[in-house]
């Protein structure tokens, strides 16, 4: 399997060369040249199969000849042997049509575990046949953090620098990053919002003098094996319900569009998708994008669902790339007049081809603290501030067909958002066992102005170069 820039001037990358990249060398995003495809006989064949056997084989062409399948086999069941659901990401029923699909059984207690437990294992693997040292650099609004250090911590021949917004991140997540004390793992709390954190990730990226010298990764979704680890629930939850005899929607509680966007990679796979129901919260212009096609960045408000609290979503260029039929001379001209105003108009091509599968839903502090109630009221289930805003977007979905079963993704564990959750439901939800005395453990943590300058001289006077020598 090859993979293209959606910019059309990057060379090409095999899937090894894809996991250890960032950003393309044009500053766009990575994707299959092809989308794979199962037959509806081999979508049936997959029922009933356990997790990570199941995630091998969705694994498997996007891989192509990067790993065996045996060895993919192994890296699939050590990931997810890590988490503490059998069935990795258990489905449970809220009412005749509503259905909560559990993503945060991993050790961090988001659904970023599911997809950074898994590349933390692929790095190790690819690093261990080549002499490079990695610096992964990163951008968190909270749990991509948590997910991708605890995926690396003390893992040879990696550096992990984390830029996470000061103040704007719960205790419990900022605890979960500050307090693993690992020599490689260093958290930068940064002046500005998590939108100016991930400019200067990217723009690290496309920096020739760090990059030059360091061999920068990316952790964040523009990662192409984290969206597709993500790809696999959609069909772990797809043929529980009856796929691929039966079609089913999903709502998606959306921040940087890269989970919605592995519902999208399962629909072009061939798995029956009748919907991808975007949630956002009131920082919408994805929501302004898909309904009415104006994707312009307005300044972030901090809200109680904090990972979703971006303007700029970096995946939502590979949903673009395919809208306009691939056309990356186009889509690079679109992109950069983004980069230029922070606005760009959908063309009515893309907005057509979007349509067909994608709606969206903008949900507020209000209708958010009702759906909660709502979930507890009618079905006893406690739900983070994100997965409520998918609840809510599902329930309020508008011309689904009657006997399409609802699927939100359950981004979150109730007690990693412990106080929005006590305030809509009055229910505290006890942090599970796993994550052990979080608030006694010591924290370690530095602090930057919000300026690229500062970040780079941070990282580059403290990664080791890619040569593995720190005296080259
Ligand atoms: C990251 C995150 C999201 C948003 O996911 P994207 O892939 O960025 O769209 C939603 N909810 C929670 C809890 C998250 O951690």
């Amino acid at each position: 399997m090859k993979y293209v820039s959606t910019r059309g001037q990057a060379a090409s990358l095999d899937f090894e060369g894809v996991t250890l990249a960032g950003l393309a060398s044009d500053g766009g995003l990575y994707v299959p040249e092809a989308w794979p495809q199962f037959s509806h006989d081999e979508i049936a064949a997959m029922v009933g199969l356990p997790y990570a056997e199941l995630a091998a084989r969705i694994m498997a062409p996007f891989v192509g000849d990067s790993l065996t399948p045996e060895r993919l086999r192994e890296l699939t069941t050590q990931a997810y042997g890590r988490f503490a659901h059998a069935a990795v990401t258990p489905l449970k029923q809220l009412d005749e049509r509503q259905w909560v699909l559990e993503l945060f059984h991993g050790p961090t207690l988001a659904f970023k575990d599911v997809a950074l437990q898994m590349l933390g294992l692929l790095f190790e693997e690819f690093l261990g046949r080549r002499e490079d040292h990695l610096t992964i650099v990163g951008a968190t609004s909270g749990d991509t953090g948590s997910a991708a250090i605890d995926a690396v911590a003390g893992r040879a021949k990696v550096d992990i620098f984390m830029l996470h917004p000061e103040g704007r991140v719960s205790d419990v997540q900022r605890r979960q990053m500050t307090t693993v004390l690992a020599p490689n793992v260093y958290n930068i709390a940064i002046d500005g919002s998590f939108d100016d954190a991930q400019a200067m990730v990217k723009r690290m990226f496309n920096d020739a003098a760090m990059t030059g010298t360091f061999g920068i990764a990316a952790v964040n979704s523009i990662n192409w094996a984290r969206l597709m680890s993500q790809v696999v629930y959609y069909f772990a939850a797809a043929l529980q319900l009856g796929a691929p005899h039966r079609k089913v929607a999903f709502s998606v509680p959306t921040g940087n569009f890269g989970d919605v966007f592995a519902g999208y990679v399962a629909a072009r796979m061939g798995l029956p998708v009748e919907r991808l129901i975007v949630a956002t919260n009131i920082n919408d212009i994805l929501h302004r994008a898909l309904s009415a096609g104006d994707y312009s960045a307005s300044t972030v408000t901090p809200t109680a669902a904090p990972s979703m609290d971006i303007q700029v979503s970096s995946n939502f260029e590979r949903l673009l790339f395919d809208a306009c039929g691939r056309d990356a001379a186009a889509l690079a001209a679109q992109m950069q007049q983004f980069d230029a105003t922070k606005a760009l108009q959908l063309t009515n091509a893309q907005r057509e081809a979007i349509a067909g599968l994608f709606s969206s839903a903008r949900c507020d502090a209000g209708q958010m603290a009702q759906a909660m109630r709502w979930a507890y009221e009618a079905a006893g289930e406690v739900l983070d501030p994100h997965t409520a805003i998918g609840l809510h977007a599902a329930r309020t979905a508008q011309d689904l067909p009657a006997d399409v079963p609802v699927v939100t993704l359950a981004t979150a564990h109730p007690a990693k958002f412990v106080d929005a959750v006590e305030r809509a439901t009055g229910v505290r939800p006890p942090l599970p066992a796993r994550v052990g005395d979080l608030f006694e453990r010591q924290e370690r943590c530095d602090h930057l102005p919000g300026t690229y300058e500062a970040v780079a001289a941070y990282v580059a006077e403290r990664a080791t170069p890619k040569s593995g020598r720190k005296d080259a």
